[in-house]
């Protein structure tokens, strides 16, 4: 009750959204109220419990009239749980589901790193302040906080909404989505999924992109390694293991792999030039219609994170080697961390790391099991819907396909032939991006604004109109 009553002083004095509010001063309070409930319980992989935060959600769905059938808390290890519930259109569309996706647990947050409390929500300064409050809670509370609404006021559905709250998407072994996917597919089995991954870009206050994640590179490490059989190191022979190894890595590091652009990439170059300088624009739209004009591929792949979003990469990450300061090294190893553009495998990317090695002496394998990359996909009628949702809420914002260089569950889904799209309305300022990082906060205002972009998609996809 404190809680609620909190939530109202503060909402009081919130800021309204900009444009189009489709939310009630009561789904607001609620949707704080899941939010500081979920931010306060602690879903690390450390010393927490996805499961905790699931039984909360599904509490809340309880008490809002869904029936106990429909709400299912599962997950392979007692504090991995993860919640699948699902409202039902009682069959009357062909459609298959929308699959509202958020993953419950978070990055560890050291106290004494912090400045503030990290699982304790505070709203300071139009922030609120505590791990997750971005990554990735704030939309598991605004999916959870739209279906109680949905409940409540008998939407009308043409295809079944599945909320899917889920654990290890940041680490641990017991990914919720890869699993509910190969152990439970009936339950998660969908049309549409949206995730995170996606989210507005602004600078200074001033509102930039929508973006909307429609693909994503394959993270993959692969281990070097020599060995020798070592001896005294007052007796030095020639072939030696850390020589062998570094001379190897000396020629790894002129390793380049082509550009490419597809669909997604394409689409960003050619949309996403009004946040850059005219120069930069200038190139990304040049490189957009000719992936081959090599000036502007050059001054571009300059950059980053542009090198990143135009090719695979391979990086040297870890370096080991010896066992004693007077010993001839027995084995030398390093890691090299790739990240691989969509439709492309790792044993292609291995096949050109061997040959840029040029010796076979250096060993090279996979250190993790391999999860193909999926092609980039856009679906333009998704794209479309997204693109009309947000000119309400965001007027003049233009909505921009990204593919991430890193990785989100959303790979899960689209290997499984389920298209997932990373789109959320939360507005993050380019130059602070806290996620994973200390005193991670989302604004008080991007919030709000992200719940009501978030509602009236839901309703855009899933309702019938
Ligand atoms: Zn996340």
């Amino acid at each position: 009750m404190k809680r609620v009553i909190a939530a109202l002083l503060c909402l009081a004095f919130a800021p309204v959204a900009r444009a189009a509010d489709a939310i009630p001063a009561a789904d607001r309070a609620l949707v704080r109220e899941i939010y500081e409930e979920l931010l306060e319980i602690d879903t690390t992989h450390s010393g927490g419990s996805t499961t905790a935060a699931a039984e909360a959600v599904a509490a809340r769905l309880r008490a809002a009239g869904i029936p106990d059938a429909d709400i299912v808390l599962l997950g392979p290890s007692p504090k991995k749980g993860n919640l699948v519930a699902r409202l039902r259109s009682g069959g009357s569309g062909g459609e298959k589901p929308l699959l509202l996706l958020a993953h419950l647990d978070v990055v560890e947050a050291k106290r004494e790193d912090w400045t503030v409390e990290p699982f304790t929500l505070l709203e300071k300064d139009g922030y609120f302040y505590a791990r997750g409050t971005l990554d990735d809670k704030a939309m598991a509370a605004i999916f959870t906080q739209a279906v109680i609404r949905m409940k409540r006021e008998s939407t009308p559905l043409r295809r079944d909404v599945i909320l899917a709250l889920t654990a290890d998407e940041e680490g641990g072994d017991e990914n919720g989505v890869d699993w509910l996917i190969r152990e439970h597919r009936g339950l998660v089995d969908a049309g549409l999924v949206l995730n995170e991954g996606g989210g507005g870009r602004m600078r200074s206050g001033k509102y930039l992109v929508n973006g909307v994640q429609a693909a994503e590179k394959t993270y993959m490490d692969y281990e070097l390694s020599v060995t020798n059989k070592g001896g005294h190191s007052s007796l030095p022979v020639k072939d030696n293991a850390i020589y062998r190894l570094a001379n190897g890595l000396v020629r790894l590091e002129k390793l380049v792999f082509p550009i490419e652009l597809n669909d997604v990439t394409r689409a960003y170059l050619e949309r996403a030039s009004q946040m850059e300088s005219p120069e930069i624009a200038k190139d990304m739209r040049a490189v957009a219609k000719n992936p081959k004009d090599a000036a502007a591929v050059a001054r571009l792949t300059a950059q980053a994170s542009y090198n990143a979003m135009l090719r695979t990469t391979c990086v040297a990450t870890e370096l080991a080697g010896g066992h004693a300061p007077n010993a001839l090294p027995q084995r030398a190893t390093a890691n090299v961390n790739c990240r691989i553009l969509p439709g492309h495998t790792a044993a292609e990317v291995q096949k050109a790391i061997v040959g840029m090695l040029d010796d076979t002496e250096i060993k090279v394998v996979l250190a993790e099991r391999e999860i193909a990359g999926p092609k980039a996909q856009l679906d333009p009628a998704v794209l479309a819907v997204v693109e009309k949702v947000s000119a309400e809420v965001f007027p003049g914002v233009p909505v921009v396909p990204m593919m991430s260089s890193g990785a989100t569950d959303s790979k899960y889904f689209r290997l499984a032939g389920i298209s997932a799209f990373g789109v959320s309305g939360l507005f993050v300022d380019v130059d602070d991006v806290r996620a994973h990082g200390r005193d991670e906060r989302l604004g008080v205002t991007q919030f709000y604004e992200g719940q009501n972009f978030l509602w009236l998609l839901v309703q855009a996809l899933a309702a019938k109109n």
